[in-house]
């Protein structure tokens, strides 16, 4: 893979050590945003997926458009190929994926394809986000699959990290 070789910059952020005695929502959502800074290590924004089947973590990515070239590498899209490929099977229907943000026209709509359980994210989108802050892919009439969402775990960290991200970089340019 190339390496990329822009200039990140430096990040005033902290990862989080979460305690593994209590494995809620909010310690897959810490995961989701120590993934999150390292996204903003390589000067991706920071965004950062994990995905939990039975208690453990089978799939951990996070943003890496701008490095791989590619506009479908999002956090999501990463994290879920690298789920099914872990249990052998493109439906995940009793998984659930943590994301620092509300998903995407395109990664919502994956979501649905590969059936995931339920879905937890930090920060609305009103802009993009397609789980309810734009629109609402998951209310779609004749889908027979709709995903249980559950939103705003996490999300001022989550949204301090995205907005000091997006500051540094106006500032850069
Ligand atoms: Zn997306």
């Amino acid at each position: 893979m190339v390496q990329s070789t822009r200039n990140a910059p430096p990040c005033p952020f902290e990862k989080i050590f979460p305690s593994q005695l209590q494995r809620d929502d909010a310690f897959y959502m810490q995961l989701a945003y120590n993934l999150a800074i390292d996204a903003w290590k390589v000067d991706e924004v920071p965004i950062g997926a994990v995905i939990e089947l039975g208690g453990e973590v089978i799939a951990s990515a996070h943003n890496q458009r701008d490095s791989t070239c590619d506009p479908t590498a999002h956090a999501e899209i990463r994290a879920l190929g690298q789920a099914a490929k872990a249990i052998g099977d493109w439906r995940l229907n009793h998984a659930t994926l943590y994301v620092t943000k509300e998903p995407c026209p395109m990664c919502s709509g994956a979501m649905l394809m590969s059936r995931v359980k339920r879905v937890v994210f930090a920060v609305s989108d009103p802009k993009m986000g397609c789980l309810g802050g734009a629109i609402d892919l998951n209310a779609l009439p004749q889908v027979n699959h709709h995903l249980e969402i559950t939103r705003g775990v996490l999300d001022k960290p989550c949204l301090d990290l995205l907005q000091a991200y997006f500051k540094l970089k106006r500032t850069d340019d």
